[in-house]
């Protein structure tokens, strides 16, 4: 019998590793949360995307980089490198 990861996924679903002794949670989630702290800052466009773990997360944070694209945010420095290839 071991203690389980407490992490739930985006889908709902729990993470089902074993987690580390004295802590609440398996290898992977442990570092994840480590870098992935409640309350850290969000980044230039305001975006607090989830970490790229499984499909769901992976939909969830492509959707929100395309809604702030197409609101037109980010049109600082991120919103000039898309399309040309070329400066001329
Ligand atoms: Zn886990």
């Amino acid at each position: 019998m071991y203690i389980e990861c407490r992490h739930i996924f985006s889908s709902g679903n729990k993470c089902h590793s074993p987690s580390l002794r004295d802590k609440h949670y398996c290898y992977f989630h442990a570092n994840l949360h480590q870098l992935v702290k409640p309350g850290s800052k969000t980044g230039e466009l305001g975006l607090r995307l989830p970490a790229l773990e499984d499909r769901r997360s992976i939909q969830i944070a492509l959707t929100q980089v395309l809604e702030e694209l197409a609101a037109g945010g980010g049109g600082g420095a991120a919103g000039g490198r898309g399309g040309g290839g070329g400066e001329c």
